[in-house]
């Protein structure tokens, strides 16, 4: 016998021998217990206890084929579980949940800079209304494709609700953060709408709220209302444009920053 098979002596009863089937209905019993399947997660960990206290000699039992399989299905099924839990079904961008546990983290932790920028649809009813809610859903589709064309990691994008994304994006500078959106802002308006619909055109309207850093009560809330409100002045000044204030004023970025008589709708302080 080499070195390498002998076994050993020193670990307790049946522990090293049946590690690897002890693992496995130890990994199983969690699966099975974050399911809420407690039943047959306890016969998984009796399984194990079983293996852990019985009277071995330091034969190891193969690991049945059949519980490796078990193993990774249920992996597999937790993952995907787990990834539609946080995905719009729609879209498959990420959900409002997401979106609402990331940016409370991401403020708690007092990381770097961090960015949001709120973009709405424009006239998005009018769509529906002239195309139909089919056609209306594709362009929500191809709207989220657009938003995260050259999205750079770790920043995500999110669907806030109805035709409202949140584009997140952590470590990044205003000056940068508002490029990104008015980037994605004119992705939008030159992408060819008429192949889905004739005649059809969309655009987005947008507001980007930076935070330096540093946190606060409702921080997640305090920026978003930020956004909106920037969303809003975004609106109000004519619509297809990304809203950002600077030196407290309001301003849009791109061709828009000639517009005039810009909306200027202030947060209360108090958030
Ligand atoms: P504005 O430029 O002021 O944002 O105008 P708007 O028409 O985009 O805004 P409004 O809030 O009046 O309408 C939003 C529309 O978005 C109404 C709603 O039916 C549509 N909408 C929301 N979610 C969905 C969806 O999942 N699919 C489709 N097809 N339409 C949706
Ligand atoms: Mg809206
Ligand atoms: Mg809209």
């Amino acid at each position: 016998m080499t070195a390498s098979s002998q076994p050993d002596v020193s670990e307790p009863s049946g522990q090293q021998a049946d590690g690897g089937l002890v693992n496995l209905h130890e990994k199983l019993a969690g699966l099975l217990a974050s399911r809420g399947q407690w039943r047959e997660a306890y016969d998984h960990l009796r399984s194990a206890l079983d293996l852990i206290y019985q009277d071995s000699a330091g034969h190891a039992p193969p690991v049945p084929e059949q519980l490796r399989r078990e193993v990774d299905r249920l992996r597999r099924e937790h993952a995907e579980a787990h990834e539609q839990s946080i995905r719009d079904s729609l879209t498959a961008s990420y959900n409002r949940r997401y979106l609402d546990q990331r940016l409370v983290a991401m403020l708690s932790e007092q990381t770097g800079a961090l960015a949001v920028a709120l973009v709405d649809l424009d006239w998005f009813k009018q769509v529906n209304d002239r195309y139909g809610h089919l056609v209306g859903d594709r362009v929500l589709q191809q709207v989220v494709e657009l938003l995260q064309v050259e999205l750079p990691e770790p920043a995500f994008c999110a669907r806030y609700g109805g035709e409202e994304f949140v584009l997140v994006l952590p470590d990044t500078d205003h000056a940068t953060a508002i490029e990104i959106a008015e980037a994605a802002r004119a992705r939008v308006e030159r992408h060819d709408w008429s192949a889905m619909a004739p005649g059809l055109r969309v655009t987005v309207s947008a507001g980007v709220a930076h935070e330096v850093g540093g946190t606060c009560e409702n921080g997640a809330e305090h920026q978003l209302l930020q956004a909106d409100s920037l969303l809003y002045s975004a609106k109000q000044s004519g619509r297809n444009a990304v809203a950002y204030r600077e030196d407290g004023r309001v301003r849009l970025a791109g061709p828009a920053a000639g517009r005039r008589a810009i909306a200027d709708v202030r947060v209360a302080e108090h958030y």
